[in-house]
């Protein structure tokens, strides 16, 4: 069989997971990997994932080649399991699955049961001795297909299915008789036939020509796009198709489907976690409809839950699972999220992949396994994700707190969270967008969700379990989950939910915490998260594979604690125009830029120093010998000048003007574009004595704390090497005056940002005035893009779904463009000043992929705020790491 098109799996087929997930996707190159160390395995074969992108070249059709080969794959599957596809007698049934190279739970569709016809129904009934198997596996097809490849509503189904239970006084799908499903399939396929206007295709080939076509389509779904876009996945990845034997978990009692993780993926703990159905598919698992049982029995003892676990229902199967796990671990050195089945006794192992876990449990597991020498501890840094470091950086519910339950449910999700109730998605997402704190209340959730529960704080759920679609996808967000809370019920024509005996309108506060599954009235307070523990070793191992510095932007005393206590090594950007907006100092500012004569302007600064002078000694104490770089005033004039009234009368009481004249002031000084305006180094030229305080403030404050201390001064918005020399100039100036009035003298430098075009293609001659450079990817990225950073994200939204920008060019750097300058304004700047120091003072310098972006360039230090700093020291070892393997991309 050719390889290129079609890649078998199962039976003597050689493995193929060297050709990698980017080909076979995650789940392609799981199987043929679980094949080939000789795990129980359904046969089938896998369309990578090149294929995707020849069906939407065709205008959303497969290829002819492609269906040419597809008799082949089957072949070799019927070879394996010794049935045959389409047969009256002996059929061959198939799943149909997408599989991306990251895994995106949930968010494609799958076909199960495929090769079911009128006929090979009969086939089916006869050979397994089980007639309601049989026509119960033929419904669900038709649900399945109908839903997936026919685009008809899973409602039309599932009301025909409960009218059936209704009419039957049946209470469980499982009470149903082979009469009653096969009556039922009557009905599906003239639900078919009247919404379709066509019968129900009977022709195998058919069927499946239809499923792999809508399992490509499904990689361009609303939903999939919305996941992708949340998570950084580009769209030309594409998905592959896994056609896979079928095995049946509803064949009876000796029969289930389940789904494990090797570890606990809320808290890593080392204990086999999960759930099964007895006698059901895997859908019914993951897509929270029927709750199901756990598989162990401490788990169940732990929730006290009535229904067996699957190691007393099926202790035999259970142990050769467990067993399995341990291998599965081994081999790939992670934890294992498992989808299994269970026909008549003998287990299969469906999919395997990592488990998506918490940021706590990554930790727990990363340190647990260096621990217990499945990794190193270079490969426990790589393992954790950044991002989810935040996460743990913010605060959980107070354990002293009383708290009013409401309900208990699973504890699907860490974390504690406060909001109001919204009832639906959109809801959620519209509220959230103004603002407002929610949390997503929902009988279950489906993958269509997906952006409300993003939006919500937190989610609660009525059904589902642990491993339900809502508890997968919360985890991997991040977003604190309770599901299952099977005491509440949601009324949406009055918009109302019933829990614990009281009826809450949509909009009333509650507080979900995900470690407990405890639902709570109102708010409940919080707590500051602990830091210790696995936390700081993963922490430590970092810090000893990471070559950049980190620093943190901070200009407050609280900011510069808590950037200490995350771990910054400096200061890489103190704004000192920050310094200024509080209620007593405001005036003297806006007296200072509206004053027309340099007398009124140094008096208002005279008013300023001390405190500055304070403000900086405070921050050199914090720091205490850490490097800090202050900037010099760089005041957008919109943000400081007076706007109100009141604002105005202030000023001119304080300056002696009438408030029309300060009015007049107010105008002449108005911009049209302030960003571009008179701000940075130009209102330090137009106004020397401004930096003349400023300059005073920092060397004085130097001079009164003591030791060693080489404060950093940072001049902003240069575009020219001559701007930044008559600042410089003055900064001199002032230092030999302060040193010679006090006799004492210290080490400084001066720096520039590069924050403009221009400075970055000057880069060489800036750097004849600078000792240092520090990228403000802020101005850089507006001024390159042309784009207003304020006005930015009332249009960037689309410029990013249209995939004219990857990503938010202002949350994570634009490479190719912005991020040339820097490569270019770095390789010059080193090139005239070898000594020449580096560093990012954007946004960005908190962004891993701008991160990893600032190591390739060789840059000193990044700097971000202070609750990121934990996130850029992993993110900045893991660039350190990846640069070492030689540029290797982990994932
Ligand atoms: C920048 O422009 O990137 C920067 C750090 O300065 P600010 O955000 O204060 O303009
Ligand atoms: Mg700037």
């Amino acid at each position: 069989m050719p390889q290129r098109l079609l890649i078998p799996f199962g039976g003597a087929a050689p493995s193929a997971h060297h050709l990698g997930k980017a080909h076979l996707g995650g789940k392609g190159a799981n199987l043929a990997e679980m094949a080939g160390i000789g795990l129980p395995v359904p046969p089938g074969f896998t369309i990578p994932t090149t294929l995707c992108a020849l069906y939407y070249e065709a205008g959303g059709r497969l290829p002819d080649d492609l269906k040419a080969l597809l008799p082949e794959g089957l072949a070799h599957i019927e070879k394996v399991v010794g049935m045959e596809f389409g047969s009256a007698t002996n059929p061959l049934l198939v799943s149909v699955r997408s599989g991306a190279r990251v895994s995106m739970p949930g968010m494609m569709d799958t076909v199960l049961n495929l090769g079911l016809n009128d006929v090979t129904v009969e086939g089916l009934a006869t050979r397994s001795g089980n007639a309601r198997f049989a026509w119960d596996s033929y419904r669900r097809f038709i649900q399945m297909y109908g839903d997936v490849v026919l685009g008809l509503d899973h409602y039309l189904f599932e009301d025909a299915l409960e009218l059936m239970k209704d009419d039957r006084g049946a209470n469980l799908d499982t009470d149903l008789t082979a009469e009653d499903l096969k009556a039922l399939v009557g009905q599906y396929l003239a639900i078919v036939e009247n919404e379709t206007g066509k019968p129900f295709p009977q022709d195998p080939t058919d069927q499946l020509e239809g499923a792999v076509a809508a399992v490509f389509g499904s990689w361009r779904s609303e939903r999939a796009a919305v996941y992708r876009r949340l998570n950084d996945i580009p769209e030309s990845w594409g998905t592959a198709v896994t056609v896979q034997a079928m095995v049946f978990g509803n064949m009876g009692d000796t029969s289930a489907t389940g789904v494990a993780f090797t570890r606990d993926p809320a808290n890593g703990d080392r204990l086999i976690y999960g759930e099964y159905l007895i006698n059901a598919q895997g859908e019914d698992v993951v897509a929270g409809i029927r709750t199901p049982h756990y598989l162990t029995l401490a788990a169940r003892e732990r929730a006290g839950a009535r229904g067996l676990s699957m190691e007393e229902a099926m202790p035999v199967v259970f142990a050769e699972l467990a067993e399995m796990f341990k291998r599965l671990e081994t081999h790939y050195r992670d934890c294992q999220d498992i989808e299994f089945t269970v026909q008549e006794n003998k287990l299969w192992l469906l999919q395997t992949r990592a488990g998506k876990r918490t940021a706590k449990a990554a930790l727990k597991m990363a340190c647990d396994m260096v621990d217990e020498g499945l990794i190193e501890t270079d490969e426990a840094v790589l393992r954790v994700d950044p991002a989810v470091l935040d996460q743990l950086l913010h605060p959980t519910l107070d354990p002293k707190a009383a708290r009013n339950v409401l309900a208990v449910g699973l504890p699907a999700s860490p974390g504690a969270a406060s909001g109001a109730i919204v009832l639906d998605s959109a809801t959620a997402a519209e509220k959230a967008s103004q603002g407002e704190d929610v949390i997503l209340v929902r009988i279950e959730t489906s993958p269509e969700d997906i952006a409300g529960m993003h939006a919500a704080r937190g989610i609660l759920t009525a059904r589902g379990g642990m491993t339900s679609h809502a508890a997968v996808v919360a985890r991997g967000m991040g977003r604190p989950c309770v599901s299952g809370a099977g005491g509440i019920s949601i009324d949406m024509d009055s918009r109302i939910l019933r829990i614990g005996g009281r009826e809450l309108a949509e909009g009333t506060v509650i507080t979900l915490d995900g470690a407990s599954g405890e639902v709570m009235e109102g708010r409940v307070p919080t707590v500051e998260p602990e830091l210790s523990g696995d936390f700081a070793r993963l922490m430590q191992w970092a810090d000893g594979h990471r070559r950049m510095k980190v620093r943190a932007n901070a200009e407050t005393p609280e900011d510069c604690t808590t950037a200490v206590r995350f771990g910054a090594e400096g200061v890489g950007l103190a704004r000192t125009e920050h310094m200024f907006f509080g209620e007593q100092r405001i005036v003297h500012v806006r007296a200072m830029i509206l004053g027309t004569e340099e007398a009124q302007r140094r008096s208002a600064l005279e008013k300023l120093l001390p405190s500055q002078r304070g403000d900086f000694e405070a921050i050199f104490r914090i720091m205490s010998g850490l490097p800090v770089t202050i900037r010099l005033l760089d005041p957008p004039l919109h943000e400081f000048l007076p706007a109100r009234e009141a604002e105005m009368v202030e000023v001119a009481e304080t300056t002696g003007l009438s408030v029309a004249a300060v009015r007049r002031r107010v105008a002449e000084l108005h911009e049209s574009n302030p960003m571009l305006g008179h701000r940075g180094c130009r209102l330090l030229i137009s106004y020397p004595e401004i930096v003349e305080m400023q300059a005073r403030a920092i060397f004085e404050a130097a001079l009164a704390v003591g030791g060693n201390i080489v404060p950093e001064i940072m001049v902003p918005l240069v575009a020219t090497a001559r701007e930044l020399e008559l600042v410089k100039g003055v900064i001199d100036r002032t230092a030999e005056a302060v040193f010679e009035a006090s006799g004492k003298r210290l080490d400084y430098s001066v720096g520039t940002m590069i924050e403009l075009p221009r400075a970055a293609l000057r880069a060489g001659e800036i750097a004849g005035a600078a000792e240092f450079f520090s990228f403000g990817t802020n101005d850089l990225t507006q001024t390159t893009l042309g784009i207003s950073r304020d006005d930015a994200a009332r249009f960037l939204g689309e410029y990013v779904e249209a995939g004219i920008y990857p990503r938010d060019p202002f949350v994570s750097l634009d490479v190719e463009g912005v991020g040339e300058l820097v490569a270019l304004a770095a390789e010059r700047g080193k090139a005239a000043r070898p000594a020449l120091k580096l560093g990012i003072c954007g946004e960005h310098g908190g962004d891993p992929a701008t991160i990893a972006f600032c190591e390739e360039q060789g840059l000193d230090y990044v700097s971000c705020s202070p609750w990121r700093v934990p996130i850029a020291r992993l993110a900045a070892a893991q660039a350190a790491l990846r640069n070492k393997q030689g540029g290797k991309q982990a994932g």
